[in-house]
């Protein structure tokens, strides 16, 4: 019996997730396990050594000068808006089909959230949209690498070259995702903008095992000024030139993200595997649209998403929820008509593709410790639904 197969015997009874942590964690148990000793033997829980040895080697994994670990993907935007120098009342455009952090930051800080549509095939921001929504108060874009795969970040570029905006890249599903610019040049996901975001929740794609964050910068200044907002605006301790906020990767979280990283291209080819599989197995069905891949960017697949045409997504979710296999909706509702963002004036049909979305879109499980024995079961049984409901 294989390894994984055997323990899972012994700690517990196999059932179908979303994402197995706990698989995932066996493969590494005694290198995580003594990764976390070693931070409680040196009890150096706050900015221990694993933190900094982490941020550089996060920024040698992408290719760029600095990393800035942070305590979660949401702080990573604030962080990104406020080393920006964002003020009140300025425009920051922002995918309404995207989860609720993005947007979130740009209210809290006072600034005003432009959401704009997404491309209907690759779920990204729409360039178009962007250009439709650039006023003269508009200071930056945050384009959402959505479910693991680049945003057109060439086009994102010479918008944003074209009204000096600022580009803010949420690569918190999309982290090892690679852009390829016309001219050959590839770039990392989150590398590409002015500053990029990632998260390291533990479901992510490099997730850690409680919250995490960083940000990507190449600027040598704007990298050390967001620093120290993150250490409650001190350069020297005690002496708080900036207005900051307290935001640490834990040097435990650190630790365990060290061991993982070094995964995190092995993690990427797993879920490219399922994904081809599920490609392979539910072509070719009218009654679905499989996730198109975008041309000029990699996919690291942090979602599997289908666009179920012509039935309700919510009877394949309970389909398959009765045969043990679960599904999620990322996400239900745009932000443009959340009930939290109603004030800035947003109605329904303003932004008809995101909104089309919401409705359509299933989430299929994808992770690292999936057996092809699994995708089989959970693509036979999208058939079986479709066959039973004379929908193939
Ligand atoms: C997860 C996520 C975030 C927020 O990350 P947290 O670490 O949970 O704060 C931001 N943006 C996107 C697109 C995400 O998926």
């Amino acid at each position: 019996m294989p390894l994984k197969a055997n323990l899972m015997k012994i700690t517990r009874q196999y059932t179908i997730q979303m994402v197995d942590l706990y698989g995932q964690y066996l493969r590494l148990k005694d290198e995580i396990d003594a990764a976390i000793a070693d931070v409680i033997e040196t009890s150096s829980y706050i900015n221990g050594p694993a933190v900094g040895q982490f941020a550089s080697e996060l920024a040698e994994y992408n290719n760029i000068k600095h990393a800035v670990p942070c305590a979660n993907g949401t702080d990573a935007l604030q962080l990104a808006m406020m080393g920006l120098e964002l003020r009140h009342g300025d425009e920051v455009i922002v995918p309404s089909f995207t989860y609720v952090a993005t947007a979130e930051v740009i209210a809290l800080l006072g600034l005003t959230p432009v959401f704009v549509d997404v491309d209907p095939d690759t779920f990204l921001i729409a360039p178009q949209s962007i250009k439709d929504s650039i006023t003269s108060r508009t200071k930056a874009i945050v384009p959402v690498h959505l479910y693991g795969q680049c945003a057109d970040m060439e086009a994102i570029l010479d918008i944003a070259k074209a009204h000096s905006l600022f580009v803010i890249e949420d690569t918190a599903q999309a982290i090892g995702a690679e852009f390829t610019f016309s001219d050959g040049t590839k770039k990392k996901a989150g590398t590409i903008g002015t500053v990029g975001t990632t998260s390291f929740f533990p479901s992510k794609n490099l997730g850690c095992y409680g919250d995490g964050g960083a940000l990507f910068v190449q600027d040598e200044n704007l990298a050390r000024k967001i620093q120290v907002i993150a250490n409650h605006g001190q350069r020297v301790k005690y002496y708080h030139d900036l207005v900051g906020v307290n935001s640490r990767l834990d040097t435990m979280q650190a630790a365990i993200l060290r061991v993982k990283l070094r995964e995190l291209n092995n993690y990427c080819s797993k879920r490219n595997r399922t994904a081809d599989f599920y490609d392979k197995q539910l072509g070719n069905l009218a009654a679905l649209t499989l996730p198109q891949r975008m041309a000029n960017s990699s996919h690291v697949f942090h979602q599997y998403t289908l666009k179920c045409n012509t039935f309700n997504r919510d009877d394949l979710k309970q389909f398959l929820a009765d045969r043990g296999i679960p599904s999620m909706v990322y996400y239900p509702v745009p932000l443009h008509l959340q009930k939290a963002y109603r004030s800035y004036g947003y109605t329904e049909g303003d932004l008809p593709v995101s909104e089309d979305l919401a409705a359509r879109v299933l989430s299929l499980p994808i992770h690292t410790e999936q057996q092809e024995e699994e995708l089989r079961f959970i693509t036979d049984s999208v058939k079986e639904f479709l066959a039973t409901n004379n929908l193939a």
